[in-house]
């Protein structure tokens, strides 16, 4: 099989447009002067559009961990009561930057796969709503799962009103449709490999008001990730820091991109590219890892079938020159993921469970040719009919 590059469907980093790649290839500039400034207040005038905010939007040069970090020492005092409510690897990776750091963290579980309840959450808060701070994740990357980051912030506004809600929107913020200031959200991060089809190495993260004004009551130790260091600078057009220019360059571009496609068309790509990745695998035969009600535009999560010798089939499909993601924490070696977010099209999506299909039948499985391709096309009929206002927005 010829390929000329990979078809990467792992939930970041994601493909980059041509013009993201020769944006990351241009000179230097000098990171104090005008070109930059007005680099940087692009970056966060497009940005606040898909965060759903009226602040300002800094970049940070860090991974989405980072920016996570960022959150949690900028919002925190040590001995803070946190409640987290983790749904999966990067919850639980939320909730352990807060510990480390000397919150005291209560855990609101939920079963890997499923969604947050809104309900659940009402009733813990009911029982005890002394907290500083609530952590949320919107798009859980390890299984699937988009949370009602609305709902849940609804409640703890409600029931904790003092609490401030910090929301790990790492991978499906610039995917799906996101209201930071609607919704009360006091601190949102996401990272540029994700959505934003830039390599990896920036953060953006925003502050609603009273998360500002907690910042500077915040007594967890930061330095590098001070952010109102960020904000002071970002108003003469600067960063506290060195940042990764290059990478600045690629986010810059791609939001030029996401700004002629129209937010509302990225949403209804990725929402066709997920009909279509969940339908294939299904008619593959592979069961579904995610609550169907919450399951994510970005990224699908399927068991693995007890049955079938991953590391054989995979490297088949790897060999097909498709990429696929494997579990993480406790779901490591019992999923496979599929990533559809950023810079993806359905014909990505078609050719990857056109693959799938055809390293079933190597595999002695029941796959009747061409359809799981046809079910993941009616998937995607499916979606533009109950969505006929957003129809023009499908790729063709
Ligand atoms: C990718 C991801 C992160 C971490 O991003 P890194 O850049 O790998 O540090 C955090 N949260 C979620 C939900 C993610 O998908």
């Amino acid at each position: 099989m010829y390929r000329f590059e990979p078809n990467l469907r792992i939930p970041g980093p994601t493909h980059l447009p041509p013009s993201v790649r020769e944006a990351g290839g241009r000179q230097m500039i000098n990171h104090r002067g005008p070109e930059f400034a007005a680099l940087l207040a692009r970056i966060d005038r497009r940005m606040r559009v898909f965060f759903g905010t009226q602040q300002e939007v800094l970049l940070i040069t860090a991974a989405g961990t980072g920016g996570l970090e960022a959150a949690i020492v900028n919002a925190l005092s040590p001995a803070d009561r946190v409640l987290a409510v983790p749904t999966g690897a990067f919850g639980d990776r939320f909730a352990k930057i807060a510990s480390v750091y000397g919150a005291e963290v209560t855990r609101l579980e939920t079963e890997w796969g499923r969604a947050a309840d809104p309900a659940a959450l009402r009733a813990h808060l009911t029982a005890d709503a002394d907290y500083r701070a609530v952590l949320l994740t919107h798009n859980e990357t390890s299984t699937g799962v988009t949370n009602p980051i609305a709902a849940l912030a609804a409640m703890v506004r409600e029931l904790a009103p003092e609490a401030l809600i910090l929301v790990d929107g790492v991978s499906a913020l610039g995917a799906v449709p996101f209201e930071m200031d609607a919704w009360g959200l006091d601190v949102v991060v996401t990272g540029s490999q994700k959505a934003w089809m830039a390599a990896p190495g920036m953060s953006m993260i925003a502050l609603s008001e009273r998360a500002w004004l907690a910042a500077d009551e915040a007594r967890m130790p930061r330095f590098y990730f001070d952010l109102r260091d960020a904000r002071k600078t970002a108003a003469n057009g600067q960063t506290p820091w060195t940042p990764a220019v290059a990478v600045m360059y690629q986010v810059d571009a791609g939001l030029e991109l996401m700004e002629a496609e129209t937010p509302a068309r990225v949403f209804t790509r990725h929402a066709a590219c997920a009909a279509a990745t969940r339908a294939g695998l299904e008619a593959l035969g592979f069961r579904l890892l995610a609550d169907p009600a919450f399951a994510s535009n970005t990224v699908t999560a399927a068991w693995i079938p007890e049955d079938l010798d991953w590391k054989a089939f995979n490297g088949e499909v790897k060999a097909r020159q498709v990429v696929l993601a494997g579990g993480q924490g406790k779901l490591k070696g019992k999923i496979f993921r599929v990533g559809h977010l950023g810079a993806v099209n359905l014909d990505d999506i078609l050719g990857a469970i056109g693959v799938l299909e055809e390293v079933a039948r190597v595999f002695g499985r029941p796959a009747e040719p061409g359809a799981a391709v046809a079910a993941a096309q009616r998937a995607v009929l499916a979606a533009v009919e109950a969505r006929p206002a957003a129809a023009e927005g499908v790729p063709a």
